[in-house]
């Protein structure tokens, strides 16, 4: 099948590449064969059957490194920090989980709703049950989305009847991990999923380190989110570094490791985190709701570490990937405008300028340039498959790799649709302006997940 529309999409983790009339050749296997100019691709591909969905545009499909299923339906419950947040709203949103119909259920609007928003790649924790697992991955199986995905492990400072023994924990994991890891051609995969230091003995992280090990599995978890959540830490963990030596010690910080948050890192744990070739996921939208801080996004990258989004839902409001994005350029820009006007005030004081540097250095005020929305795209497409190691296989618009798109219509969010097309502009305008109706479609490996109803 021929595909010909406007093409937008990474090209190699730092600029777009943009075809305005342009053709994708998918074929039966959901790879891209051909991905170009319309005409040179067409005359190559005399035969192929034609797709002419001009005017809309296709761009690759989002990867969402982050987020919570059973959260879903708790979305959007303000006025708390995490600690107290997770008591009040998320536990026992949770364990309504213990219902495998009901699990299934909303695992089925959770897919539904992330594809339908050009969502087509999702790295998810699962609630403690295993059977409610079970019946999501075989969800996602069925409608399509690539999906990375684990049961929760927590065997302490949890209620009671979300509490498991590590060893209870660490055999269910496994036996998920047996039956899903890889499954239809690598489309699904497990994750090993302790939800946080402080919910996890030290003999459930390093039992879960050995077994991600063992099954060339993934390891999700959260890091340095929220500053009360470290001092925690610090406490249940004395032996530690930090928190991420926590991580570390249990064997869990590798190559194929996602840290959710990382706000309040030290350069001792970025330092660890590189070394690793873990990734960490940036949620903005979920960090702004908690109250948890700022993260340096662009200090980050400019370090050379490997950083993806994810909505965290339901500390993030939606499943909305593009919001995300936004939200990382605004707050971005927040924190590059913070440090200005503390420096600003600084520099009014009348110090020697050695003396204002230090103080410039100690309370981080070397501003940190604004990220631009294509950097943001490119975080949320190839970044989010770099960050999973595949970027050989999917997040971008190039033949031979795996054909996840989505097709998209910039009128549906542009007030005045005769303005310019250009493509940084319209991606602008997609992030900022978000909303479901502007994605038409959403293919995985060639498969069609989503359409939306006219
Ligand atoms: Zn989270």
């Amino acid at each position: 099948m021929l595909f010909r529309a406007h093409l937008l999409g990474p090209h190699d983790g730092m600029r777009l590449d943009e075809v305005a009339d342009g053709a994708l050749v998918v074929d039966p296997a959901g790879r891209f064969t051909a991905v170009g100019p319309y005409e040179e691709v067409a005359a190559a591909h005399p035969g192929e059957e034609v797709q002419d969905l001009r005017p809309l545009w296709i761009l690759p499909g989002l990867v969402d490194l982050h987020s919570h299923l059973p959260q879903y339906p708790a979305v959007a419950m303000d006025g708390l920090e995490l600690l107290p947040w997770l008591e009040a709203h998320i536990f026992p949103a949770e364990q309504r989980f213990e219902d495998p119909d009901y699990a299934a259920l909303a695992a089925r609007r959770y897919f539904r709703d992330q594809l339908g928003l050009g969502t087509t790649t999702t790295v998810v924790y699962g609630s403690v049950h295993p059977e409610a697992t079970h019946r999501a991955f075989q969800e996602a199986e069925r409608m399509g989305v690539r999906c990375v995905l684990g049961k929760v492990m927590m065997d302490r400072n949890v209620p009671d009847r979300l509490r498991e023994t590590a060893e209870a924990s660490l055999a269910q994991s496994e036996e998920l991990c047996a039956a899903w890891h890889g499954r239809d051609g690598g489309r699904l995969q497990y994750a090993f999923t302790p939800r946080f230091a402080p919910t996890c003995s030290a003999a459930l992280l390093s039992g879960a380190g050995r077994l991600a090990e063992r099954h060339s599995a993934y390891v999700q978890t959260h890091v340095s989110e929220n500053v009360q959540e470290i001092r925690w830490v610090r406490e249940l963990f004395p032996e530690a570094l930090d928190y991420t030596d926590v991580y570390q010690r249990a064997g869990l910080l590798g190559p194929r490791t996602l840290l959710g948050h990382g706000i309040h890192l030290s350069p001792r744990e970025r330092g660890a985190i590189l070394a690793a070739g873990a990734s960490i996921v940036h949620c903005p939208r979920s960090n702004a709701f908690l109250k948890s801080g700022i993260m340096p996004l662009r200090r980050w990258l400019d370090e050379g570490l490997s950083v993806g989004l994810g909505t965290d839902v339901g500390a993030g409001p939606s499943l909305d990937l593009w919001a995300e994005m936004a939200m990382a350029c605004t707050a971005s820009g927040l924190r590059w405008a913070g440090q200005k006007a503390q420096r600003g005030r600084l520099e009014g004081l009348g110090l020697e300028e050695a003396e204002r540097d230090r103080l410039c250095r100690a309370l981080d005020l070397e501003p940190d340039l604004p990220i631009a929305p294509a950097q943001a795209f490119i975080l949320a497409t190839l970044g989010g498959a770099r960050a999973l190691g595949q970027a050989d296989r999917f997040g971008s618009l190039e033949a031979g790799k795996d054909a996840d798109f989505i097709v998209v219509d910039p009128a549906t969010v542009d007030p005045d649709p005769g303005r310019s097309q250009e493509a940084e502009q319209v991606l602008c305008r997609l992030l900022y302006r978000s909303d479901a109706r502007m994605v038409r479609a959403a293919y995985v490996r060639g498969r069609l997940c989503h359409r939306l109803e006219a």
